[in-house]
């Protein structure tokens, strides 16, 4: 183990269960490199579940959008760098609005946050009136500056119940809406975007496979229904290593990106993962080199202009009351 890794040792050992050691010997050096410039910058680093494990390793913290959000309130560091893409990063500035906001993968957008503009969602709300809309965190600021509130795949349901109402707008993806609806029993009128990486996933697939193995099948909500309903839980990524952190069955299938199921396997190495995953290129623009170079700058930080800013923080922080 070289004079890096022996420092971080604990780190080493747990990566060392999902990547290969010369792997982890080679990043070595570059994770100190962001360790250093972390602490001359005055920053930390926020992961999302879709990074892999050696982004996840220089990370302050690493969890699903809503989580990811409520760090970043509480975050006293001056900087802040997201490794994820680009609607995460906006989130962030919008609810920490002096700090220096950084993504790592400038050019890390979401095809999904992409499939919805600000015209569309006014042509929805204009053909609904009194309906209130519900924009999934996935969006842009320009978007949630159209809407009441926001939601990610962790709190959809209880945002959705928490409106009192019998019936919502739900923007941009559609199987979201539709497990919104199945759980919440209130009428949803759902755009028709979809995530390229979730709606990949097959039923068919799955029966097969079950029919040999037995198996534990999580699915993110981002699934298409068919998907769904062959899954023993449907939740978001933090949802599902809860729902592993407690059951440890002794094998296990998500049903989402695939850098998710190592990530779980570091906090629970006694599970089995089986891995028909997709890769997000999105969330897979970003590494530790890109991590190192955008605290490196100069980079262009992320900024929001004041008034869109105004109206779409107000979406968050509804959607944050509610929890
Ligand atoms: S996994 Fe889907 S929703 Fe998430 S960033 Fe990638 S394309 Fe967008």
């Amino acid at each position: 183990m070289n004079a890096v890794l022996a420092r971080h040792a604990d780190l080493a050992s747990r990566l060392a269960r999902v990547v290969p050691a010369a792997e982890i010997a080679l990043a070595a050096p570059l994770i100190a490199r962001i360790e250093a410039l972390k602490a001359d910058q005055d920053a930390v680093v926020l992961a999302h579940n879709y990074q892999t494990p050696l982004v996840s390793a220089v990370a302050e913290f690493t969890g699903d959008s809503l989580a990811m959000a409520q760090y970043a309130l509480q975050a006293t560091a001056g900087t802040i760098v997201v490794c994820g893409v680009r609607f995460m990063a906006e989130t962030v500035k919008l609810l920490c609005p002096d700090k220096r906001v950084l993504l790592s993968a400038e050019e890390a957008g979401c095809s999904l946050a992409d499939s919805i503009g600000v015209e569309a969602v006014r042509a929805v709300r204009a053909a609904c009136p009194g309906v209130p809309a519900v924009a999934y965190i996935n969006t842009t600021a320009a978007v949630k500056a159209e809407v009441d509130v926001c939601c990610t795949s962790a709190n959809a349901v209880r945002v959705v119940r928490a409106l009192g109402v019998p019936q919502v707008i739900m923007l941009p993806d559609q199987h979201l809406a539709g497990f919104v609806a199945e759980e919440s029993g209130i009428e949803v009128i759902a755009w028709s975007g979809q995530c390229e990486v979730h709606t990949r996933f097959d039923a068919a697939d799955i029966r097969a496979f079950r029919r040999d193995t037995a198996v534990t099948v999580l699915a993110h909500p981002e699934c298409p229904e068919p998907v769904r309903a062959e899954a023993d839980f449907v939740g978001s990524t933090g949802a599902m290593a809860k729902f592993l952190a407690e059951r440890r069955p002794p094998r296990a299938m998500l049903l989402t990106e695939c850098a998710m199921a190592d990530n779980v396997a570091l906090q629970c190495p006694d599970i089995n993962f089986v891995r028909p995953c997709n890769l997000c290129p999105h969330m897979k623009a970003t590494t530790l080199e890109r991590v190192a170079g955008a605290l490196e700058g100069p980079g262009a930080p992320i900024e929001i202009e004041p008034s869109l800013a105004a109206r779409a923080r107000r979406p968050i922080a509804r959607m944050l009351e509610i929890g």
